[in-house]
């Protein structure tokens, strides 16, 4: 889903605090969507679209919002359904309305003028690889601009990346859940210490079970993810959320929705089960 259509999609939304919570490279809103219960209550942050071709993943956190409307929780939550935006427009429809110079730029990074496989922000630089967490202290073929992988020239140098840092300093969630695509798995380790990784061992383990999704560490083959980083400076679990079976390849079948939805619509009751680990775990 692009971003207009998650604005429209948005305006028939009501229930909900909708903030633009900073702009893209090319000035588009990245947006937050609020539910807020109570001030004291935690906050669980939800994203979605940081790689442009996994943007099915922005249109399963519309079915979820969707699904919170009339419900009540013990949780506060923000859904990032875009971080992305710029990317996610030229994968779907290429450099249209772009000037000659940009298209050049565009075709350079991309290697050719078939957007459809591109996962990176509009300068090139993977935005799952640009947090300040090991930042490059793992191996990427990438070392310039490229359509994935681009660490970028420095750590946090991406607008987007700032602006969902800045959101997550302020909510201070208990627990950042971050949809991809493919491979139906989940990943959750980033160097915690043996408590902490029994902890977030045990929250991975909620959300597999009830979509039938598989474990997986990434610890030493990951780095400068935004799971990596809310792992390491907020010391909070984690999750990135592979969404949707292998045997399909980019650019994802849209029709998939439907079955991706129904294998993670117990978000909530995964959340609210989370939010117990969590807390007995904080009273040790
Ligand atoms: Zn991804």
């Amino acid at each position: 889903m692009k971003i207009e259509e998650l604005e429209s999609f948005l305006k028939k939304e009501d229930g909900f605090d909708v903030f633009v919570i900073g702009k893209s490279v090319l000035g588009k809103n990245i947006y937050s969507v609020n539910k807020e219960f109570d001030k004291n209550f935690r906050w669980v942050i939800i994203t979605g679209g940081m790689h442009a071709r996994e943007h099915l993943s922005t249109d399963l956190i519309c079915r979820f919002i969707s699904l919170a409307r009339d419900k009540k929780f013990n949780f506060n939550i923000s859904f990032v359904p875009l971080v992305n935006p710029d990317g996610v427009t030229l994968c779907c429809d290429g450099c249209c309305g772009m000037s000659e110079e940009q298209i050049k730029q565009l075709h350079k990074i991309n290697g050719g003028d078939d957007f459809s496989l591109f996962k990176a922000n509009i300068n090139g630089v993977d935005l799952n690889n640009n947090w300040s967490a090991r930042w490059h202290k793992k191996f990427s073929t990438a070392t310039k601009p490229a359509s994935q992988g681009f660490y970028g020239d420095m750590a946090m140098s991406e607008p987007e990346v700032q602006a969902l840092a800045k959101w997550t300093e302020k909510l201070r969630p208990f627990l950042t859940i971050n949809y991809h695509l493919k491979g139906e798995e989940i990943y959750y380790d980033f160097f915690q210490d043996e408590e902490r990784m029994k902890r977030d061992l045990l929250i991975a383990s909620v959300f597999a079970k009830s979509s039938g999704y598989k474990i997986k560490s990434t610890q030493f083959s990951s780095s400068g993810g935004y799971k990596d980083w809310c792992v390491e400076k907020f010391m909070i679990p984690s999750l990135t959320i592979e969404l949707g079976d292998d045997k399909f390849s980019h650019p994802y079948p849209k029709s998939e929705i439907e079955n991706i939805f129904e294998k993670n619509k117990h978000i909530y009751e995964d959340i609210e089960e989370a939010l117990k680990i969590f807390n007995s775990f904080e009273k040790l």
